[in-house]
Parts: C-alpha cells; sequence; structure tokens
C-alpha cells in the first residue's frame, strides 16, 4: 500500500510542511504564476488596454520587492560566511535600486506616457550593475593575493573592451542615434552595455571560479539571470536609441525571465543554507579564468581580418597582418614565458621546501638516525652532538647498537629486524645510549621503514631525550616505595622485594628470613613526650636497624613503630639468632632525643621462608613470633614455630569458652589475705579470679587474662569479679570482727578504666550493696595509668570522691620512676614481688628501702607483695613495711574457705612464733 497516498488530508509530510510554512516559498511560486500570465499576455496581448497597462508596463512591480526581500533576508542567515551575506545584500540593494528605476520609468511610460533619454531613472538603472558586479563577486571565494585579483580585474576589462568592441561591431555601431537624447543621453546609453558585459564576466568569472564557489547551482542561476538582464537591456537599447522602444515586447521577456530566475535563485539559497556548513572550509584555489583574454584577443583579430579581406595587400592590411602576427608571437611567447614562470615557482617552492625541512632537521632537539640492514649508520642529525655529546663524523659507518647500552642491545636488534620485515611497526621503545662522557641518556624511539624511499634508503629512527621524565618517574617511584620519616624501604617496596626474593628462592637462591621488630612501650614516647621527640626517635631506630644488617638485606618500616628486614644472603638458624640478639642491643641503647636520654626495648619475630609458604604466610608468622616475644616480656625474639599458629588458633576457641564461661558463672574470686606484718593479723583480702573450667579444671588468671584483654572480655569479667567480691565481703562482714575486712581489694584492668564506666559501677556497687567504700580498695597497675596520665588521674578523683581507695599495684615494674607517683591520687603502694624476691640476698634492700621511704613522705600505706621466705619478713619488718600478702601467710582460697578461714581462731605465722625457727608451717588450707 501507498504509504504517502495513505495519509489522511491534512498529514503533509515535514518537506510540504515546512514549504507551506515559508514565506519565502509562496512569493516564489506566486511570481512564477505571475510571470507566466505576463508571459500568455506577452504571447497573445489578451484581456485590452487593462491588461495591457498592467503586464504591458507594471508586471515587474511585484517581482522586484518579491527578490529585494528574498536577498535581504539571506543577510540574516547564519550559515553563510560574512562575504556570502555581504554578497546577498549588495544584490538586494542593487534590486532595490532597479525597483525603484524601474518605478520611475513606468510612471514615465504608463502615467506620462514618455519615454525620455536620459531619464531620472537611469540613475538607479546604472546604480543596479555595480551593485549586482559587487554581490556576485562576494559570493565567491575572494581571489588569494593581491597580484591574482589585479591579473583578473585586467583580464575582465580586456573581455570586457573586446566584447564591447564586438558588440559595436555587430549592432550598435548601425544604430541612427536620435540626436535629441544629446551628449549626455549617448553617454548614459553607451554605459549599459558596457555594464551588462562586465555584470556578464563577473557572473562568467563567478561562474569559472565554481570550484572554489561554495554553491554552483546559485552562481549558474545568477549568471542566467544575468545573461537574460543583458539580452534584455541590448532588446531595450537598440529601439529605444532608435526612437521606437515599446514595453511589451522582447526586452520586458528578457527582464522578466532574468527576474523570474533571480527569485527562484535567491529562494533556493535560502532553502540549502543549510548545507553550506559542509564547505565552509573549502580551500581557495587561484580562478580558472586565465584564457578568456586569449579568446578576446583572438576574436578581435579573427574580425579585423574579416573586415580587411578584401584589401589584404594595402597598407592597412599588410599592417594589420603584421600587427596580427606580432600579437601573436607576443601571446605565444607570453605563454611560454607564463609556463617557464610556473614551472620556476614550483620549483623555488620545492627548493624552499627542502630548505625548510633540512633546517628543522638540523635545528630539531630529536635526534634522527638512519640505519641500514646491518645497524649502520648512514646518515644522523647534528643534534647528536646536542644530545650525546659525539660528532657526527664518529659516528656515521659505525653500528648503532655500538652507541647502545649493553642490556639494550638484544631489544634494539629485534625491533630494527622487525622493522625492516614488517613496516607498520613503529615503537615506541626506550633505549639507553651513551653519551661522549661515558654516562647514558635515556630516548624513546619511534622508527619508519624509508627502504623504499629513494632518497633514503633506511630505518629512520628517530630518538627523543626522556632522561627527564625518567628521572621524575624515578623520583616517583622512589617516593610511592620510600618511607618519608626515616626513609627506608615502606610496605610496599617491602611486599615487592619479597615477592621477587620468594621467587627466586629455591631454584637460585636459599630461601629468605623475615624479621619483624616492634619497639615496646614506644606509644608512650609519643604520648609523654610528643610526636615529634617519637618520629625522632624512629629515625634513629631506623638508622640502628641499617647498621645493624647487610647491604643486600632490606630494611622497611611498615607502618607506626614497626620495622621489618627482608634477609636474604645467610638465613641459618646461628646467623639470624646472632642478628636478632644484635638488633635488640641496637635498639635497647638509650636514645638522645633533644638532650633527653630515652630506653626502649624492642621484641622481634624470626620467621623463615621455605616450599609453597607465601609472601602473606611468611609475614603472618613473623608477626606470631613477634607477639609471643612481647608476650613473654620483651626485649626478647621469638623464632617462630608451627605451635604458635596452633596457639592462636585455641585463643579463639578460648574466647568463645569464655564468653560461655561468663554466661554460665565459671569465673569467681579467690582470695589472698593481706596481713599487718607486725601482728601477722589477717586486715583483709585481695580478690583474684579463677575459672571453674567445666574440663580443664580450675584455671589461673596466667591462663586467660590476656585473652581476656586483648578480646575486651575482661569489662565483663572485672564487673562480675567487683559485684561477687563485695557481695561475700558484705555477707562476711556481718559475722566478723571489722578490723579482719578492712581491705577488700580487687584488681582493675586498664580497659575498664579506659573504656568502662568504673565510676558508676563503682557508685552502684556502693549503693545497692551498702559496702563501706573506705573498704573497697581498687587494684591499677602502674604501666596503666601512665598509658593516659590526664584521663587516669580524672578518674581517680572520681573514685577517691566515692570515698573508695586506690592501690598502685606492681609498683616499680612500670615505666614511670617514682616521682610520678606524687602525681596520682593514690592510697597504697604495692611492691612488686621481683623486689621482694631480691631481698633474699641482701643488696637488694636500698630500693625497697628507698620505695617505703617515698610512701611514708607521700603519706601512702605500703603492701609488700609475694613474701615467701621469712627472711623477707623479716627484712620488711626492719624497713618499716606494715602489710604485705604472700605464700609465706596464706595462698588465695575459695570463697568457702576464706569464709573459714575468718572464722577461725587460728593465726597466721607470726614472725615471733617462727623467729629463729625456719621450720614452722604457715597454716595451709588448701592449695591452687
Ligand atoms: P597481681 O595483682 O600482682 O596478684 C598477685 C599475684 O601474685 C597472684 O597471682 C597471686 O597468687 C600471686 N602471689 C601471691 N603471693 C605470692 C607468692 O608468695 N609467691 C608467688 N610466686 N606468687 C604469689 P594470680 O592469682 O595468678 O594472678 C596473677 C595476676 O592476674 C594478678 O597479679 C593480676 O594482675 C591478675 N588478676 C588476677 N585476678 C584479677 C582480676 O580479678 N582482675 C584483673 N584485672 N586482673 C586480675
Ligand atoms: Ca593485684
Ligand atoms: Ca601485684
Amino acid at each position: 500500500m501507498d504509504l504517502i497516498g495513505a495519509l489522511p488530508i491534512g498529514t503533509a509530510t515535514p518537506a510540504l510542511r515546512s514549504w507551506r510554512r515559508d514565506p519565502g516559498a509562496i512569493l516564489t511560486i506566486s511570481v512564477l504564476v505571475w510571470a507566466l500570465l505576463t508571459c500568455s499576455w506577452l504571447a497573445f496581448h489578451w484581456g485590452g488596454t487593462a491588461a495591457a497597462a498592467v503586464f504591458g508596463i507594471w508586471y515587474d512591480a511585484p517581482i522586484q520587492p518579491t527578490i529585494v526581500f528574498l536577498c535581504w533576508r539571506l543577510t540574516n542567515l547564519p550559515t553563510l560566511t560574512v562575504r556570502q551575506r555581504r554578497g546577498w545584500r549588495m544584490l538586494s540593494l542593487a534590486f532595490a535600486s532597479y525597483w525603484m528605476g524601474s518605478t520611475i520609468w513606468n510612471v514615465y511610460e504608463g502615467v506620462l506616457d514618455i519615454k525620455p533619454v536620459p531619464s531620472l531613472a537611469d540613475p538607479f538603472f546604472i546604480l543596479y550593475y555595480p551593485l549586482a558586479v559587487y554581490g556576485i563577486m562576494c559570493l565567491t571565494e575572494r581571489l588569494p593575493t593581491q597580484r591574482e585579483r589585479i591579473k583578473f580585474g585586467l583580464d575582465c576589462a580586456t573581455a570586457a573592451i573586446g566584447i564591447v568592441g564586438l558588440l559595436w561591431y555587430c549592432g550598435l555601431r548601425n544604430v541612427e542615434i536620435d540626436v535629441e537624447h544629446g551628449v549626455l543621453g549617448m553617454i548614459v546609453s553607451a554605459a549599459y552595455p558596457i555594464a551588462d558585459v562586465i555584470l556578464l564576466l563577473a557572473v562568467v568569472s563567478a561562474v569559472l571560479k565554481r570550484h572554489t564557489a561554495n554553491f554552483p547551482l546559485i552562481l549558474t542561476l545568477l549568471g542566467a539571470s544575468a545573461v537574460a538582464m543583458t539580452a534584455g537591456d541590448l532588446q531595450f537599447l537598440l529601439p529605444s536609441l532608435e526612437g521606437t522602444y515599446s514595453s511589451g515586447g522582447l526586452a520586458d521577456l528578457g527582464f522578466l525571465t532574468s527576474f523570474v530566475i533571480m527569485t527562484v535563485a535567491a529562494h533556493l539559497q535560502f532553502v540549502k543554507a543549510g548545507d553550506q556548513q559542509r564547505f565552509a572550509t573549502t580551500t581557495v584555489r587561484p580562478y580558472a579564468f586565465q584564457s578568456i583574454p586569449y579568446v578576446t584577443v583572438a576574436a578581435v583579430f579573427l574580425l579585423l581580418m574579416w573586415e580587411i579581406r578584401t584589401q589584404l595587400l594595402a597598407p592597412n592590411g599588410v599592417l594589420s597582418i603584421v600587427a596580427m602576427i606580432v600579437t601573436g608571437l607576443v601571446v605565444m611567447r607570453q605563454i611560454f614565458a607564463n609556463r617557464e614562470n610556473a614551472e620556476l615557482s614550483a620549483q623555488q617552492a620545492a627548493s624552499e621546501t627542502e630548505a625548510r625541512y633540512t633546517s628543522l632537521v638540523k635545528n630539531s632537539s630529536d635526534l634522527v638516525i638512519v640505519v641500514d640492514d646491518d645497524l649502520r649508520v648512514t646518515f644522523v642529525t647534528p643534534s647528536i652532538d646536542r644530545l650525546l655529546d659525539v660528532q657526527v663524523e664518529a659516528v656515521l659507518g659505525k653500528l648503532v647498537i655500538d652507541l647502545a647500552h649493553p642490556s639494550d642491545i638484544y631489544d634494539i636488534r629485534h625491533f630494527c629486524r622487525d622493522l625492516s620485515e614488517d613496516p607498520s611497526l613503529t615503537g615506541p621503545v626506550e633505549w639507553r645510549l651513551r653519551t661522549g662522557d661515558g654516562s647514558w641518556t635515556y630516548v624513546e624511539v619511534i622508527g619508519s621503514n624509508l627502504k623504499s624511499d629513494p632518497t633514503v634508503r633506511g630505518l629512520v629512527l628517530n630518538a627523543r631525550d626522556i632522561t627527564e621524565r625518567k628521572r621524575l618517574e624515578d623520583e616517583l617511584k622512589h617516593l610511592a616505595f620510600t618511607d618519608t620519616l626515616t626513609l627506608l624501604a615502606n610496605r610496599n617496596l617491602f611486599n615487592e622485594q619479597l615477592g621477587i626474593a620468594l621467587a627466586r628462592a629455591g631454584s637460585r637462591d636459599p630461601y629468605p628470613a623475615l624479621i619483624f621488630a616492634d619497639l615496646d612501650n614506644f606509644k608512650k614516647v609519643n604520648d609523654s613526650l610528643g610526636h615529634e621527640a617519637g618520629d625522632k626517635l624512629l629515625a634513629i631506630a631506623a638508622r640502628r636497624l641499617i647498621r645493624a644488617t647487610r647491604s643486600g638485606d632490606t630494611v622497611a618500616r611498615m607502618g607506626g613503630d614497626e620495622f621489618a628486614l627482608l634477609i636474604t644472603g645467610d638465613s641459618s638458624d646461628a646467623y639470624l639468632r646472632a642478628l636478632a640478639t644484635r638488633l635488640i642491643d641496637a635498639l635497647s641503647a638509650p636514645y638522645d632525643i633533644d638532650g633527653k636520654q630515652l630506653t626502649l626495648s624492642a621484641s622481634l619475630g624470626v620467621a623463615r621462608a621455605e616450599r609453597g609458604l607465601t609472601a602473606q604466610e611468611l609475614m603472618r608468622n613473623a608477626d606470631l613470633a613477634m607477639y609471643r616475644a612481647k608476650a613473654q616480656g620483651k626485649r626478647c625474639f621469638e623464632v617462630f614455630e608451627p605451635s604458635m599458629y596452633a596457639s592462636v588458633m585455641q585463643t579463639v576457641d578460648l574466647e568463645v569458652e569464655m564468653v560461655r564461661g561468663l554466661d554460665r558463672g565459671e569465673f569467681v574470686p579467690h582470695f589472698q589475705p593481706i596481713v599487718d606484718l607486725r601482728t601477722s593479723e589477717i586486715v583483709g583480702f585481695e580478690a583474684l579470679v579463677r575459672w571453674q573450667h567445666p574440663e580443664r579444671g580450675m584455671l589461673a588468671p596466667g591462663s586467660f587474662i590476656q585473652i581476656a584483654e586483648d578480646s575486651g572480655l575482661i569489662e565483663r569479667l572485672g564487673h562480675s569479679m567487683l559485684m561477687q567480691t563485695c557481695e561475700l565481703a558484705m555477707e562476711w562482714l556481718g559475722g566478723v570482727k571489722p578490723e579482719r575486712l578492712q581491705h577488700i581489694a580487687v584488681n582493675i584492668s586498664g580497659r575498664q578504666i579506659e573504656h568502662g564506666d568504673l565510676v558508676g559501677e563503682v557508685r552502684q556497687v556502693i549503693e545497692t550493696l551498702g559496702i563501706p567504700p573506705h573498704v573497697l580498695v581498687l587494684e591499677i597497675t602502674e604501666s596503666v595509668l601512665m598509658q593516659n596520665v590526664t584521663a587516669a588521674i580524672e578518674q581517680l578523683t572520681e573514685l577517691k570522691r566515692l570515698g573508695v581507695r586506690v592501690a598502685l599495684d606492681d609498683f616499680g615494674t612500670g615505666y614511670s620512676s617514682l616521682s610520678h607517683v606524687h602525681r596520682f591520687p593514690i592510697d597504697i603502694l604495692k611492691i612488686d614481688r621481683s623486689f621482694i624476691d631480691s631481698l633474699k640476698k641482701n643488696d637488694g634492700s636500698e630500693l625497697v628501702r628507698a620505695i617505703i621511704s617515698l610512701a611514708t613522705a607521700l603519706e601512702l600505706e605500703v603492701v609488700a607483695e609475694g613474701i615467701e621466705k621469712v627472711e623477707q619478713l623479716v627484712h620488711l619488718q626492719r624497713l618499716g613495711c606494715n602489710f604485705g600478702q604472700g605464700y609465706y601467710f596464706a595462698r588465695p582460697e575459695s570463697a568457702e574457705v576464706t569464709r573459714q578461714m575468718l572464722k577461725s581462731t587460728a593465726r597466721l605465722p607470726r614472725l615471733s612464733l617462727v623467729s629463729g625457727d625456719a621450720a614452722a608451717a604457715p597454716i595451709r588450707l588448701s592449695a591452687v
């Protein structure tokens, strides 16, 4: 089915719709219809005098304003170039002028019934020509050079004079001029054919220039319009000069045709304007009009020959022939000269181009090397001097690979062979070339195979200096792989090196080993002395590590205070142990930071690679060993053993079990008595946690307290211990002498102070259970307080406000010096067991004495821990220490046993009783 035919009325195709909407289209159609009517009148003179007035005289009245409008609306079309728009503006003005002239003439002829020559209409008619010529010129591209334009003008003049002459010869000379018109009339009349010819020439030249014009069809139409106009002018001019002109003849047909074509041209330009952009960048070429003068000369001479054909032997005939031959010869000479000129300019252009290229190649910063198939240099640009500091002569004839870095020679051979076989391969590739002073310059090379080019015959290697770029790349790489603080390798580089070492191991190289080092208590340095001091310390530590290792080993900072060493050479057990010891010694030597002497230690984990072990697994092993070393008490190293991994797995299991144990109430306090050393009377107890494990029996805190700390379970555990202890204490307080329960101590973990709401918990216990606050002693280790001094002081102050007492546990083992103690709002100092241990020998008493006198000065009570021997007790008594605890008196016991102990009147061992009788045994109710 025909789709268009099937469309309902009213739904026109887009083309039709736009045609209907366009007033230009309606006007153009109206002009065509009007022109047809006029033609039919011209042919048949129908309709009497009224029709004669309309179609004989005023027929052009509606057409010209239409043309003026159609041309004018093109002047605003953005798709046209400025020059083209100017062209249409000129054409619009030209027709406006013509319209004026025509209207005046129609008044003469139609109203006044006169046909004056010259008339007022003539200036307007004549003005039409220059405007139209200029307009048409603007519609073609401008000739590129001034000389070209002058030549074009001369050609036009030659052709115009020739053609006017021919016109005169053919017709005008026979016209009997009506002398009434006078000289002015003759001049005006002569101006028309000349102007017509110029107009024609403009059109012809424009059409000839059509390959430079963007719209040949429209130019052709303009040409046709001009031809019709000229024909009309001649048809008007001859009869009107003879005084026989009247409207409605062939002249008007010429004009009418000219106008109609012009209307169509202007309208088409509007419709096609959208296509212009495609051509907007067409390059301008010289016009193809050069033969017209010669044709004109030939035509004039032919006419001349015709004119003198009967008097060829008469003097003027002979002279004419001579003139013709001479002119012909001159013309031929001119043609040859032209051709020679063209050749010369072509040559000149070529040599200019060559000179330009030579200069470009010579001065180019790039290096161009041409090599033959044997890689022998056949050409090289002088830039080699600048780039490589090598003379051209030193390279010519040599092999290009002689210039190259030994490790690039293989690549160069391959590249050139491939390029020689497959010209589409061009690179770029990067090579190093030797400079005059023996250093290497990085170049990027692009190759082209010009073996088939007779002027080159070789492979062209275009090299560009990229040393600077390489340097930058290296710098960036360096940055990406360096720890900026210590200038050691960073984690990225370490991982990369480890990967390489593992890949090589086994076949060529021995398996590498890893050492992880972590500075013990580094956080405290940062916290107490500031990050700047911490950074300085890390930099010193880094230097010490470098000094302690071999140059082939990689030392890296993995972040924070963690360092890693990759040992690639000797990784025997003996060597690694010796190295680890050396490293610990190096890292543990005192650090001088801004005049302050700091002592730190380090814990090391050592792991050796073996077949099938990935980098990740190796790092995990070293990490585990390091944590084991830390757990062992720091300042030591551990070599990884598979059992460590198993213990990690156990830890995970234990954590799960602990959660369950907490839910089931498997954690209970045991109690160790605290004794007045002077009387051996019990004054209180320290609660120590025990785990009644359903399968493994009673567990001491050593096997789970660290896991509870690490997992955070210690907060729940601590709370549970506080509650249980206070509940029991309340129960006991009801039945025993209050002197025996002056001191109920509960251990508090650092996490409870840092994260938990310890103050709130203690307040709740006091309020809900009603325990007298001064009975409760919270034991906090020294190192916990030192981690965040300000926060600790704040919390302790709060606690003291509640009335509870605070004991500084394990005193003497922490980081703080004695002078720190006064800063903390504490009540009791507990001297660590290690000091009491040393009391066995006589020399250990000095330190304990100092601690006790410090405590006395600060009005603190002192409790000595871990009294096992009677000698220790004697020492302590002598030093004035009033309280103590230890296996000598009693071990930690269950709540049940403790209750009985409190009720019993049996005494703990008394010095007075045992003195001189070391065999006297203390009470032992049961033991863990
Ligand atoms: P600590 O606070 O220093 O407790 C004293 C430890 O010394 C106890 O070990 C105790 O049994 C032991 N001890 C007492 N007298 C002697 C002696 O004469 N010789 C020897 N060799 N040891 C003696 P225990 O019960 O194994 O507790 C170890 C650590 O676990 C405690 O050290 C404490 O830091 C921690 N801990 C125990 N219970 C708790 C608790 O409920 N909460 C928290 N956070 N930590 C607890
Ligand atoms: Ca304690
Ligand atoms: Ca202690």
